[in-house]
């Protein structure tokens, strides 16, 4: 029920009771309602200020969770890179120095996006998930470098190999115990026409028929029959500048234009054309200049072995006729 409120008039010296329009009574209540809602918003304010809604919360522990995936790619990516930083080394300071070729210089390796920052937009969003973007990128960028340098390496080790199988790099017949060799090259008197002459190959003194092996990979440049000069011979071209020469065999088994292997038997040992005893003349003749073939013998040999054939290969004291230095 309505409380009635009452007013002192002083001109009549009573209480009046105090008249409510309608008017009044809705003021009031407006009033009223105003001040609730200013308080509502107040409350509502200091709750969405100080306190998440479960939505809020659910989506920050999202969040978190997200933040620490991309914590662990870029662990994982940073991990890679240490990986590859390894195989960039190997290659560098091992392959390529096998291979005999230039490393990839830094500024290749390292190169980066350039041009504008493509992740500039997502930095100003999220800095993590650009820089996870940019270490991805890199990475990637660097793996394809490194995949281009294995392609090249392999390239660069076939040609070797192709190479180092031309190399006449073992001896032309078999000489274990390293005894064969009858007369070293360089200048020596001349066994038949007893004047000085440069000896320009290496003898190998061996029995009538003993088998003599192509040196290194090639092609049969010259397979001829002859009564003079080192006789029935063959020149072998390895390319790269280098042949070989087989004199003085009793027949070979090889024609001109034919491929050849290291080690395949092309003839046997003789005395034919001008030779005292059985014996293989072999020469290596490398741009046209004939040199020395010792000095290629490294494939089957040991250290020790090198050095010793080399001296017995090699004519350091020309003897004159009365034997003096
Ligand atoms: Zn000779």
């Amino acid at each position: 029920m309505r409380r009635k409120k009452y007013y002192y008039d002083t001109r009549t010296c009573n209480y009046e009771k105090i008249k409510t329009s309608k008017w009044d009574i809705f003021f009031d209540a407006l009033g009223f309602l105003a001040l609730s809602f200013v308080v509502a918003i107040g409350i509502f304010w200091g709750y969405i200020t100080y306190f998440d809604s479960p939505k809020e919360i659910q989506l920050k522990e999202e969040n978190a969770l997200l933040q620490l995936h991309y914590e662990r790619i870029q662990q994982e990516i940073d991990k890679s890179g240490r990986v590859l930083a390894y195989l960039q080394d190997q290659d560098d300071n091992l392959y390529r120095t096998i291979l005999e070729t230039e490393p990839i210089p830094a500024a290749v390796r390292k190169a980066g996006v350039g041009g504008t920052n493509r992740y500039q937009e997502l930095t100003n969003k999220s800095v993590l998930i650009a820089t996870t973007l940019k270490k991805a990128d890199q990475l990637k960028r660097e793996l394809y470098i490194q995949s281009k340098s294995y392609d090249e390496l392999t390239k660069l080790a076939k040609a070797k190999e192709r190479m180092l199988a031309c190399i006449p790099a073992i001896q032309p017949i078999s000489n274990k115990g390293l005894k064969r060799i009858s007369d070293p090259f360089g200048m020596r008197l001349h066994p038949i026409h007893r004047i000085p002459t440069m000896h320009t190959g290496i003898d190998f003194a061996a029995p009538k028929g003993t088998p003599i092996y192509a040196t290194g990979n090639g092609t049969i440049k010259l397979a001829k029959k002859n009564f003079g000069g080192y006789g029935n011979q063959v020149v072998i071209d390895h390319g790269y500048g280098l042949f070989t020469l087989y004199g003085h065999m009793k027949e070979f088994k090889v024609k001109a234009g034919q491929r050849i292997k290291r080690g395949e038997c092309i003839g046997y040992v003789g005395s034919t054309g001008i030779s005292t005893a059985p014996h293989l003349h072999y020469e290596v003749i490398k741009n046209k200049k004939r040199v020395n073939p010792a000095h290629y013998f490294t494939s089957e040999l040991n250290a020790a072995e090198y050095e010793m054939i080399l001296a017995l290969a090699s004519r350091k004291i020309y003897a004159t006729p009365e034997g003096r230095k």
